[in-house]
């Protein structure tokens, strides 16, 4: 009986000393009754061959997230047909390798964002320069247009801004990337007060490229603009993304902090 107490009493305080006890009391798990949320995913197949490469592997990704009918994953490729009725009814919308190109679908989009829409966006998803002709899209992602690229694509050191955020906070505080190819915008969204960098490429990485050699300069690689419930991700070149289990680990943690600030409720508590 003695020992039955010793060892109820060192569990006890092995309990009380452990960070994952905070509430002990109840049952742990939280198991969904029905989806708990529903994404729209685009992707454009006439893009870049890297771009479409790295929207066929994130849909092999993502609908592996999907078994256990935990969400709704809808997919397109023709962002244009959405009206913002259409759009209104998803938790977020996951832009792989495009930005909606039409009038339409713009409008639309940026209807969904200024009301509460969640976003989730992947490199040429942000990609804008003097062509793209759309003022919104760089006041939503806070920051300017494309300055410059290294080449060919490699993975590089990032190290973590800000260590306790949702996104980052089970990643180590410096990792290796999967091979991407690094875009640098002007101005550089750290200057935007709304803006919370939340992983940026090492300087440590200088110079970076074989061909196209960038040797300084902020590098800003995940971010999200507060004014919007959205995260970007420059991730998102080639069909290497996935090999890396800290930077998987890293997008599934945007999508469900994205996901979770659903200002119709967390459904992640439901
Ligand atoms: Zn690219």
């Amino acid at each position: 009986m003695i020992s039955y107490l010793k060892t109820l009493a060192s569990l006890a305080i092995l309990v009380s000393a452990s960070a994952w006890a905070q509430d002990p009391s109840g049952y742990p798990g939280n198991y969904a009754k029905a989806p708990r949320f529903k994404a729209l995913v685009y992707h454009n197949e006439h893009v870049e061959t890297a771009h479409q490469d790295f929207a066929r592997q994130s849909l092999e990704f993502l609908h592996k997230l999907t078994y256990g009918e935990g969400w709704i994953m809808d997919v397109t490729t023709d962002f244009n047909r959405y009206t913002y009725n259409d759009l209104k009814d998803y938790n977020v919308i996951v832009m792989l390798n495009d930005a909606p190109s039409s009038p339409g679908a713009r409008e639309a989009f940026q209807e969904y964002m200024e009301n509460g829409g969640g976003w989730v966006g992947f490199h040429a998803a942000g990609y804008n320069d003097r062509n793209t002709n759309w003022a919104w899209l760089n006041q939503f992602l806070g920051c300017g247009q494309f300055l410059c690229n290294n080449w060919p694509p490699q993975p590089v050191l990032l190290e973590v801004d800000v260590e306790d955020h949702p996104v980052t906070k089970n990643l180590p505080k410096e990792f290796v990337s999967a091979s991407s190819e690094w875009f640098m915008w002007q101005p550089s969204p750290r200057e935007n007060p709304d803006v919370t960098v939340l992983l940026t490429l090492s300087p440590k990485n200088y110079p970076i490229g074989l061909k196209d050699v960038i040797s300084w300069g902020d590098f800003p690689v995940v971010w999200t603009n507060n004014r919007y419930r959205m995260i970007y991700l420059n991730m998102g070149h080639g069909d290497e993304e996935y090999i890396d289990p800290t930077q998987n680990l890293l997008l599934i943690n945007a999508l469900r902090w994205v996901v979770s600030r659903d200002p119709a409720g967390d459904p992640f508590t439901k």
